[in-house]
C-alpha cells in the first residue's frame, strides 16, 4: 500500500499572473488525508464560497490555461502547480491565493517543486487511492487526439507537430519515478510562437507574459537569450501541462495516456469521458491494509 502524502510545513511565494499581470501571494499548506488539492481565495471573505476543489468537474475554462471555479469565484493557470504537486506525490494540500491566478514564476513547474521540497513531504495514515483504467478511451480525430489505455502504472506520451521550422515534430515519453518529474519535465517552460503574441494579447490574455516566463519561438529560434533548457522543451512543456491537468482527476491515474497536438481543452475532455463512464475505471486503494504503520502521520 502507498500512503497519502502532504506537506510537512507551510511555505509561500509571490509572483505575477501570466494572464492578469497582477501580483499574487501564494501559500501552500498541509491538509488532512482525503482532502485532495483545494484552492482558497484568501482575498475573499471567509466561508466555503472561497474554496475550490481541484477536480475536473470544477473546470470552467481551458483557453490558454486551466481555470477552476465554484460558481462564485475562480482560480486560473493552475496546471503547472498541479503538475508539481502530482510529480512530488502530494495528495493533500490547501493552496491559498490572494488573487485569481497562480503565479507563473519562470513559466515552468520547477519553482513549485523547489517550494514543495523546501516545505518537506510527509506520509499520512491513509492509503493513496488511484484511478485504475479498465478500458481504452480515445477522443479527437486523426490530426489531434488523446487516449488512455489500461496499464499497471501511469505513463504519458506527448507528441507535438507545429507548422514551424523550429518546432516541427517532437515526442516525449514520461514515466513518473521519485525524481523523473523534477529532471525530465519540471523545468520545461510555457512557450508560444512570436506570431501568436499579438493574438494572445488581443484576446486579453498573456498580459504578464515576458521572456522571463515564456519561451517565444521566432523564425530563427527562441528569442530568449539563454535559449532552450531541453532541445525538445516545447513537447516536454505540453507533457507537463497534460500531467497537471490530469491530476484534476482527483487521484493519480493508472493508465497509459497518449496525446497528439492537444491542449487543456482535450485534457479536460479526456477526464470527462473517462470518469463519466463508470465502466471505464475504478478506484483502487480504498481499503487500508492491516498492519500499516505510517512513517510520519500528521492526521
Ligand atoms: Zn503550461
Amino acid at each position: 500500500m502507498i500512503p497519502q502524502q502532504t506537506l510537512k510545513s507551510s511555505i509561500n511565494c509571490t509572483g505575477i499572473g501570466v494572464h492578469s499581470n497582477r501580483k499574487v501571494h501564494m501559500e501552500l499548506h498541509p491538509a488532512a488525508p482525503g482532502t485532495g488539492i483545494v484552492f482558497c481565495r484568501s482575498d475573499l471573505p471567509s466561508g466555503s464560497t472561497r474554496m475550490i476543489e481541484a477536480i475536473h468537474t470544477n473546470i470552467i475554462d481551458t483557453r490558454l490555461c486551466t481555470t477552476i471555479g465554484n460558481g462564485r469565484t475562480s482560480v486560473r493557470t493552475i496546471e503547472h502547480l498541479m503538475a508539481a504537486l502530482a510529480g512530488c506525490g502530494i495528495d493533500n494540500a490547501v493552496v491559498e491565493l490572494d488573487g485569481d491566478e497562480v503565479p507563473v514564476m519562470d513559466g515552468s513547474a520547477a519553482p513549485f517543486v523547489f517550494l514543495i521540497e523546501c516545505a518537506g513531504i510527509v506520509e499520512q495514515c491513509a492509503p493513496r487511492r488511484a484511478i485504475e483504467v479498465l478500458r481504452p478511451v480515445k477522443l479527437g480525430d486523426e490530426d489531434r487526439w488523446i487516449s488512455v489505455a489500461p496499464a499497471e502504472s501511469f505513463s504519458l506520451r506527448c507528441d507535438i507537430d507545429f507548422d514551424h521550422p523550429m518546432l516541427g515534430h517532437q515526442s516525449v515519453l514520461f514515466e513518473p519515478t521519485r525524481t523523473s518529474f523534477r529532471t525530465e519535465l519540471s523545468r520545461a517552460r510555457t512557450f508560444c510562437r512570436e506570431s501568436d503574441v499579438e493574438g494572445i494579447l488581443a484576446a486579453g490574455m498573456g498580459r504578464g507574459g515576458s521572456l522571463e516566463n515564456t519561451v517565444v519561438i521566432g523564425d530563427d529560434g527562441p528569442l530568449n537569450e539563454d535559449g532552450l533548457r531541453y532541445p525538445d522543451e516545447c513537447a516536454r512543456h505540453k507533457a507537463l501541462d497534460c500531467f497537471g491537468d490530469l491530476y484534476l482527476a482527483g487521484a493519480p491515474i493508472l493508465g497509459h495516456v497518449h496525446c497528439r497536438r492537444t491542449g487543456h481543452g482535450m485534457n479536460h475532455a479526456l477526464l470527462s469521458a473517462l470518469l463519466g463512464d463508470p465502466e471505464a475505471w475504478r478506484l483502487t486503494g480504498a481499503e487500508q491494509e492491516p498492519g500499516y504503520e505510517p512513517v510520519a502521520a500528521i492526521a
